[in-house]
């Protein structure tokens, strides 16, 4: 399974590349693509039930409740410590690397033609996220007045707090009465878990169309002219994947650093195709359970907050796009401006919600905190597509190294079922996408 959706990720951006320039990449929009969308549509349809269920059959198991308020804490601490680090170590190395110093004044004009107006509706959505991101707002907005609305609407945190209070009340109700409704549960989690695994039959399919799609629509011109910045981004979050999760998984969790990462491609690979982390989710809870030994109450509770306001590559990559756009206007940001820069990029990183091109729209939030002109966005939007995709498959690793560190604490982390499934060095030993 691993390898093939790989393959397929490899031969996508292959087949795109040679539509961009061979110029048939209409044809591969027009008819290609719609095989992608169809992927992302069946897996986001069963982000709502599938997160509802396992979080309420996992909150009804949990033998201590009051290991829930326990998780919830180092879940919130780990997630904003994490973030932070993050956008420190982005901001480290656009002031190291000046990416946005040294363009000549033909290259600076290039790159602001038309970017006031690209900018422009970004900076229409952004005035309203903004009011959606006071703290106040943020915390009250996490209580659902509505939850069939919510389940419609797909307001995770809202679904989270309405899931996980209907699981303790479960357990506080007369066991005779919790049964046939915690049985009923369980059925349709199996449900859900396995159309999981049926849709995951035609991920190569849809990683390809995604990946052929994108290449073939992209101005590949632009992404010589923002090379250097291009460049920092994926330093940035290449270093955060292999040096901080890394140390994380070996030291907090105490598990095999190979093992994790083989276990979780086939999230990862989804992630990148896909850009959304919370389309996602599903598939990041299929491997985090099966594969990596995480019990799906820990697992449903942490991806599923973690795919909400865990954004450690969209925090990094804001880290560097806020100096790389201060440098481009000639603007210098003091050591007071950048730490504002890492609250402020950790708030927004709270706010952006796991999808497509969120994490540009939040940008603006950053930018604003220290004066940075907002239309500088225009400069990057060319190549933020591309970026997306690797800060996603970041991000989806994040929540996923994190919810490892949680069950490791917990006492619920079990290495010898990865390892089964795995083996010692991470090689796969079943590959099938059905049990
Ligand atoms: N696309 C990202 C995600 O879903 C968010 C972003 O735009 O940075 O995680």
């Amino acid at each position: 399974m691993h390898t093939r959706i790989l393959l397929a990720l490899v031969a996508g951006a292959a087949f795109g590349f040679a539509a961009n320039q061979l110029e048939f990449s209409g044809f591969v929009i027009t008819y290609i693509r719609p095989v992608g969308t169809a992927f992302i549509k069946l897996i986001s349809m069963v982000v709502v039930p599938l997160v509802f269920v396992a979080l309420l059959v996992g909150t009804a198991s949990l033998k201590d409740i009051r290991s829930l308020g326990r998780i919830g804490i180092r879940t919130l601490l780990l997630y904003v410590s994490m973030t932070a680090i993050a956008v420190t170590i982005g901001l480290t190395l656009a002031n190291l690397v000046e990416p946005g110093k040294g363009f000549t004044q033909e290259t600076k004009q290039q790159l602001k033609q038309g970017a006031a107006a690209q900018a422009d509706a970004a900076i229409a959505g952004a005035s309203a996220a903004r009011e959606k991101t006071s703290v106040v707002n943020l915390l009250l907005n996490i209580i659902p007045a509505n939850p069939v609305r919510s389940l419609a609407e797909g307001q995770m945190l809202q679904v989270i707090f309405f899931a996980v209070l209907m699981g303790i009340c479960l357990t506080l109700i007369p066991p005779e009465r919790a049964k046939p409704v915690t049985a009923f549960f369980e059925g349709a989690n199996e449900i859900f878990v396995k159309m999981v695994h049926v849709i995951m039959l035609i991920a190569p399919y849809g990683v390809f169309a995604l990946v052929a799609a994108v290449v073939a629509d992209f101005g590949l011109g632009i992404i010589w002219l923002l090379f250097k910045y291009c460049l920092t981004v994926l330093a940035g979050l290449l270093i955060y994947m292999l040096v901080v999760y890394s140390a994380i998984l070996k030291f907090l969790a105490r598990t095999g650093v190979r093992r994790f990462f083989r276990g979780l491609r086939p999230a990862q690979l989804v992630a990148f195709s896909s850009s959304s982390s919370a389309a996602t989710l599903p598939v990041t809870l299929k491997c985090v359970t099966e594969t990596l030994g995480v019990p799906q109450g820990v697992a449903s509770f942490m991806l599923s907050v973690g795919a909400s306001i865990n954004m450690d590559g969209t925090a990094l990559y804001q880290g560097v796009a806020t100096v790389f756009i201060a440098q481009f206007y000639g603007i210098d940001l003091g050591f007071g401006q950048q730490l504002m820069v890492v609250l402020t990029a950790t708030m927004a990183a709270l706010g952006t919600v796991g999808i497509p091109g969120a994490g540009v729209v939040m940008l603006l939030m950053v930018l604003n905190s220290v004066g940075v002109p907002p239309e500088g966005i225009g400069i990057i939007l060319g190549v933020d597509r591309f970026l997306d995709m690797c800060r996603t498959a970041v991000n989806v690793t994040g929540d996923s190294v994190c919810t490892m560190v949680i069950a490791a604490a917990e006492g619920q982390l079990d290495n010898n079922a990865a390892q089964k499934k795995l083996g010692e060095s991470g090689e796969p030993l079943k590959t099938s996408a059905l049990p």
